[in-house]
């Protein structure tokens, strides 16, 4: 656990509880009320610079970061218990980001302007003011970085509420701008403070649906526009002609038990043609004995570290029943560290708690389908429209089944991590989401659109409209 100690979060090392990483101060709803109203004022300054100052100073940041990512990375490993690669490839991608949005700040963010036979207008991206992000742990720098340097480009002051589970990393990212944002810590009370005040005009949150709720709740009573990303239980649906070769099983044995499952978009429930059951557990048990290790994140060749806390640890053992298929190398102390032998869980009733639950646990479970309308539904079936993955040797009908799950984002014989483009946007349908981050739709976030229009008609020198000044429509 990360506890609070007179008004310091300690961070504990997940894969070595008896180390503290280090601490911040959590923030009292008073000094939540102070760092919105320095964050009011500075945005008012930011917002005059123009847009080109701006996005030199974000070049900047992103270049301090990049400068700082060895140390940056392993800080991040120590307070999450992510392995060390994954660390410098969340922090590496956040830095890509960063540069993505300053590439694509112009078009996004320049006002519009039009002046023709039916007048004058001009469209302005206004930035809102002060924005509250509220993240999770489980992927604290990139899942910031997706609010932060959007909002700042488009003249925004952001303040970051992160996880008390990892506080660490991004309040030392935060430090590398030159910018206005801040970071405040704490636990729901910080962020209420934050969501409530009534100074922030926007709300990006991200993580599950109980703080999902309570949040939008929260901004709802202000009417306060938010982002909502919240979690997932992604199928992944091989289909008959689907090859279990062994590079596409190592990369979704990867994408279940990266970061030990605790990813919104892993790959958390499998479904496999009845009749190949057996060969897809044999191929999948011999993918994870190539790319599986669970031992110290920051040790050579793991690639799964601990989960997050203790209670982590204790609900993912509850969902491992004693026939489970116990995958890979293990080198860990479980005594120690929050450590779970990350498993595969063959043929269970499709009702359980880890098929229709979101796990967030080094825990799969793997299912037999008869009919592709049967695997739909299954699929289908839940809250949570998140990701989702297609298998198939052919393109197209793996592009034709993909169109008919309800799933914000599908993959293509592959889920999540690998090669997902900066192109595309992302978010959840059914309760997953609302609002969209990466992409163009994620820059459309953090500006409202104003419209000042002088119609034809009533410009200087035009000739009044027949019908009076109440003639309707204009045009
Ligand atoms: P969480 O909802 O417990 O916490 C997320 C953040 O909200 C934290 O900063 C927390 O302190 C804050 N918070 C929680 N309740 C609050 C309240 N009542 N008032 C104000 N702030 C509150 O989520 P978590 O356990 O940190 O993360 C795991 C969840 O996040 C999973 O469900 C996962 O799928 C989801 N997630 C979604 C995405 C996505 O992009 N859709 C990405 C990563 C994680």
């Amino acid at each position: 656990m990360s506890s609070v100690m007179s008004g310091f979060i300690e961070r504990e090392n997940p894969a070595l509880f008896s180390e503290i990483v280090g601490s911040v101060a959590a923030a009292s709803p008073e000094a939540v009320d102070k760092v919105v109203r320095w964050a009011d004022a500075e945005q008012r300054i930011w917002a005059t610079r123009p847009l080109p100052d701006r996005l030199v100073a974000l070049t900047r940041a992103s270049a301090a970061i990049e400068n700082a990512i060895e140390d940056l990375a392993e800080l991040l490993a120590r307070e999450s218990g992510k392995v060390l690669g994954d660390c410098r490839g969340e922090i590496g991608f956040a830095v890509r980001y960063l540069r993505w949005v300053v590439e694509h700040a112009t078009m996004a963010y320049a006002d519009r302007e039009v002046d023709d036979e039916l007048g004058r207008i001009v469209e302005q991206r206004r930035p809102f003011g002060v924005v509250a992000a509220i993240t999770p742990w489980n992927a604290p720098i990139i899942l910031s970085m997706l609010k932060i340097a959007p909002a700042l480009a488009a003249g925004n002051a952001i303040v970051v509420k992160p996880s008390p589970l990892a506080p660490l990393t991004i309040d030392r990212i935060a430090g590398l701008f030159d910018a206005p944002i801040r970071v405040v810590h704490g636990g729901t009370e910080t962020g209420a403070a934050l969501v409530g005040h009534e100074l922030v005009r926007k709300v990006a949150f991200t993580g599950g649906a109980a703080g999902g709720r309570a949040v939008a709740a929260l901004a709802g009573d202000r009417l306060t526009p938010t982002v909502m990303e919240l979690g997932g239980n992604d199928p992944a649906v091989f289909l008959d002609d689907a090859p279990f070769a062994g590079d596409a099983m190592d990369r979704l044995v990867m994408a279940s038990f990266a970061t030990s499952g605790q990813v919104c978009m892993a790959a958390k429930r499998l479904y496999v043609p009845l009749a190949r059951l057996d060969e897809f557990v044999s191929a999948y048990r011999s993918a994870a004995g190539r790319v599986l290790k669970t031992g110290h994140p920051l040790s050579a060749g793991v690639t799964m570290g601990p989960v997050i806390s203790a209670a982590a640890q204790r609900a993912a053992r509850a969902l491992i029943p004693p026939d489970a298929v116990l995958l890979g190398a293990f080198d860990a102390d479980p005594s120690t560290g929050y450590f779970v032998h990350p498993a595969l869980v063959v043929a269970p009733d499709p009702s359980s708690p880890v098929v229709v639950e979101e796990q967030f646990a080094p825990v799969v479970p793997v299912l037999g389908y008869e009919s592709e309308e049967q695997v739909l539904t299954w699929a289908n079936a839940g809250d949570l429209g998140l990701g989702a993955s297609v298998w198939s040797a052919d393109e197209e009908r793996a592009f034709a089944f993909a169109r008919r799950f309800e799933a914000g984002f599908t993959f293509v014989n592959t889920h999540n991590r690998t090669g997902m483009s900066l192109r595309a946007p992302f978010g959840g349908v059914k309760r997953s989401g609302w609002g969209r981050e990466y992409a163009g739709e994620g820059l459309a976030e953090y500006v409202q659109t104003c419209v000042i229009h002088a119609p034809a008609a009533f410009r200087p020198g035009a000739v009044a409209p027949s019908g009076g000044p109440s003639a309707y429509p204009p045009g």
